[in-house]
């Protein structure tokens, strides 16, 4: 983050895009944000504000052009006119990438997440040169798409898979994109005219999620993400799990597996190694001695009953079902939301992840609901998108 967030003198914070405000302010417009349209007496209940400095705060929202106050919808209440308050959502444009492997993602979202436009391009190396002019140029596309309107830009958001710094804006260890120490916000900054965020991708994942998905009605919940590798965004007790050291929820790398192979971040037994896209794949290639079977393939000799292709994806099943019953034993969120691109596999898999996860679930952690939400590569980007905001605010509410 390259924006102040405190100015000591006054005693004021920043709102996203740069206003300065007082701490109630930030506090009243990420609860509209959130929640909204929502009355006045709801915000003051939710915040503890009293409802005179939740109507002075939203004043100064709606001096700022942040918000729209309705005065349709009469109240059940009978002479009680409700005046539902809402953040205006295009007021302000927040630009999300993702990066994979050999594409890029780029979106344009209003403050509440949801996308004006959206561009795809191959990636043609992820060596780190060419992925910060690849970053330059999806962005430059995006801002060309969006006009006059690109001045509403607050920052831009970018998600990478692995141990991120946020706060410094440095990946510190990427093993899918090979990347070790990249100071990408600094190599970036000067290319960007917005501020820049960097954010584990997982972790952006959460945040959509607990803004605008699953977040808004529990306190407590985890997103796995199976595919390429094995990722998890944490929330817990209302807020998004950062950890002190920058990483955390980790459950590709925890050492459960008993098979000893070499993970892609060097370390045996991790959990990756028997359940990531790859490991299931080697498994079977190397059982059929076909090391040119596709993904593809593997899918259908499994659907199809193949004794070795079933044995592989039932073996990844009853990993993933043991790391999530580990993270849930620590945790102990409300819901676990399973997502990533081997979602759409998950029949294979399904079955024993779940007796995996009774099975080593403690107590009440068994109730822990279990469910899949499939996720486009646009929604990764979308969570890059949202990390801005949310990392603006926390820099605020925090500060
Ligand atoms: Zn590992």
């Amino acid at each position: 983050m390259t924006q102040t967030a405190v100015d000591d003198e006054q005693g004021t914070v920043s709102l996203p895009g740069g206003f300065r405000e007082a701490p109630a302010v930030t506090t009243v417009f990420a609860d509209l944000l959130k929640h909204g349209p929502v009355a006045r007496v709801t915000v003051a209940q939710r915040t503890g504000l009293s409802q005179a400095a939740v109507t002075k705060a939203v004043n100064r929202l709606d001096l700022r052009g942040l918000i729209s106050t309705h005065d349709a919808a009469p109240s059940s209440a009978p002479g009680r006119p409700v005046q539902p308050i809402s953040v205006i959502e295009d007021a302000q444009i927040s630009i999300g990438v993702t990066l994979r492997v050999d594409e890029i993602i780029a979106v344009a979202t209003t403050i509440r997440a949801n996308v004006i436009h959206s561009i795809h391009r191959p990636l043609a190396s992820i060596a780190v040169d060419s992925v910060v002019d690849a970053i330059d140029e999806v962005v430059g596309a995006i801002v060309d798409a969006l006009g006059p309107d690109a001045d509403r830009v607050i920052g831009v958001g970018v998600g990478v898979s692995g141990d991120v710094d946020k706060e410094h804006g440095v990946v510190r260890d990427s093993p899918r994109l090979n990347w070790s120490q990249v100071d990408l916000g600094a190599l970036l900054a000067p290319r960007m005219p917005f501020p820049v965020v960097i954010e584990n991708d997982v972790r952006a994942l959460a945040i959509a999620e607990e803004w605008f998905g699953i977040g808004v009605d529990t306190h407590s919940f985890a997103i796995v993400t199976i595919g390429a590798g094995i990722g998890c965004g944490l929330y817990v007790n209302g807020d998004v799990v950062d950890g002190a050291l920058g990483v955390s929820g980790e459950l590709g790398h925890l050492p459960l597996a008993t098979t000893g192979e070499r993970c892609t971040c060097g370390r045996r037994g991790c959990v990756e190694t028997v359940a990531s896209s790859a490991a299931i794949l080697g498994r079977i290639r190397a059982a059929k001695r076909k090391p040119s079977l596709t993904m593809q393939d593997a899918v259908a000799l499994g659907r199809a009953g193949d004794e070795d292709a079933v044995a592989a994806f039932e073996a990844a099943g009853s990993m993933i079902g043991l790391a999530i019953a580990t993270m849930a034993n620590l945790v102990g969120p409300g819901v676990v939301l399973v997502a990533g691109e081997a979602v759409t596999n998950y029949d294979l898999f399904e079955q024993h992840l779940r007796s995996a996860f009774d099975e080593h679930a403690f107590g009440a952690v068994r109730d822990c609901r279990i469910v899949t939400r499939t996720h486009t590569f646009e929604d990764w980007a979308r969570g890059s998108a949202a990390s801005v905001v949310h990392s603006m605010l926390r820099q605020t509410l925090t500060a």
